[in-house]
């Protein structure tokens, strides 16, 4: 009796094998709740569509994932200020620094171990590989483009510890609205004037349409172009998930009766409809919205007057149509309510849900359809189909 996600897996996994041909050599970005499927779900996913590279976004994630799968470069997104461990300093991994500070961090963190450890280099790679990002439009960090032509020179940091750097590529972060594409290649273009590229050097980009991708390829050729891809890998079609919630428990009420955590007085005679998934997975959660123009307004002026009037609309759908939280959302399971009169879903039902995949974490993992010989389970533990993925998250 679960939140769960169903996974049509042969539409996904074909849609992760033609995403090849859209973005060539693209870098699978593996963070967070991982998208709604689990990190570890997306580790096996890449290494399924024969990936050597994924992108993480924390050194812990880092951490945890490496021991999921091997690869060649586990490139982490988000610069490191916190202390490394010995055995951080692996061959795959691939630091971005946005700031001479986070490069000085790296260096004096791996120099306190070595100073600690002598011997260390013997079990570890000697090598610090590191991505340097760029400053984008975005203003997240990165390094200015008037310090362009010092960059390389980055890679003698560390001589005199003992350390040495080297600098896999570049990184820039497209915003991923608001930007046009021949703004972007303009930007592009006056990083390349200053950046080595005969070294074939990676460029890892972000938020670009895949035409545009191909064309910078074709353009550059002599640049190794390589995209990062999230949200349009893992989430880009609507149709390859399905969540829904099964029913637990239905109870009536009466008009003034007490309910619930806050025992709060129902307003009107009719039924609690208890459905699996609540706070702990996601639901009830919204992330600020950014309003553009009258529309948004008043949708949002609505929502905060229902809000107000202790009227929450739920992700929940019956027949349909949203349903209404009875009161919000608590840890793992969230209480509906349905006015006497209206048709009620049956106890063991399941209700279609619309959860936000980047906040959602679900309870079951099932994967859907038939399976096709080419295609073996992404997960070791599946062995027939419509088995459970291991829920990770
Ligand atoms: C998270 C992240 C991505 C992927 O973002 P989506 O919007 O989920 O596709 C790409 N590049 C960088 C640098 C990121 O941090």
């Amino acid at each position: 009796m679960s939140l769960t996600l169903y996974l049509n897996r042969n539409d996904w996994l074909r849609h992760l094998a033609e995403t090849e041909s859209r973005f060539p050599r693209f870098i699978p970005v593996i963070k967070g709740n991982g998208y709604g499927f689990g990190n570890e779900f997306l580790v096996g996913a890449a290494q399924r569509a024969g990936k050597r590279s994924i992108a993480v976004g924390t050194v812990e994630e880092a951490r945890q994932l490496e021991g999921e799968g091997s690869f060649d470069q586990v490139l982490i997104l988000t610069p490191v200020l916190t202390e490394l461990e010995a055995d951080d300093l692996r061959s795959e991994r691939i630091y971005t620094i946005g700031s001479r500070r986070h490069l000085d961090h790296l260096v004096q963190s791996f120099q306190r171990l070595i100073d600690t450890k002598p011997n260390i280099w013997r079990d570890h790679h000697p090598e610090v590989r590191v991505v340097i990002k760029l400053q984008s439009t975005m203003k997240r960090y990165g390094f200015p483009l008037q310090e362009a032509d010092t960059l390389e020179q980055l890679e003698t940091i560390g001589q005199e510890a003992g350390l040495s750097i080297r600098i896999e590529g570049y990184a820039i972060h497209f915003p991923k609205d608001g930007m046009s594409a021949a703004a972007k290649e303009t930007q592009l273009e006056s990083w390349l004037k200053h950046i080595p590229t005969e070294e074939k050097r990676s460029f890892f980009v972000s938020h670009l349409s895949s035409a545009q991708y191909l064309r910078l390829r074709e353009k550059y050729p002599q640049v190794d172009w390589v995209m990062r891809l999230g949200t349009d890998l893992w989430l880009k079609d609507k149709s390859f998930v399905d969540v829904r919630a099964t029913v637990l428990d239905i109870q009536p009420i009466s008009r003034g009766e007490r309910f619930g955590y806050k025992q709060r007085k129902a307003r009107k005679n009719g039924s609690l409809v208890y459905v699996a998934g609540g706070s702990a997975n996601g639901v009830g959660l919204e992330a600020p919205v950014s309003v553009r123009g009258l529309k948004d307004m008043l949708k949002l002026t609505a929502f905060w007057l229902l809000h107000i009037l202790n009227r929450h609309l739920s992700p929940f759908t019956f027949q349909g149509k949203r349903t209404w939280f009875a009161e919000p959302p608590h840890m793992q399971t969230s209480v509906l309510f349905f006015p006497a009169g209206a048709a009620l879903p049956e106890v063991g039902e399941e209700l279609p849900v619309q959860l936000r995949m980047t906040t959602a974490t679900f309870d079951r993992y099932v994967e859907e359809g038939a399976e096709e010989k080419e295609a073996p389970p992404l997960s070791s533990a599946a062995e027939e189909t419509n088995q459970t993925l291991g829920a990770t998250s």
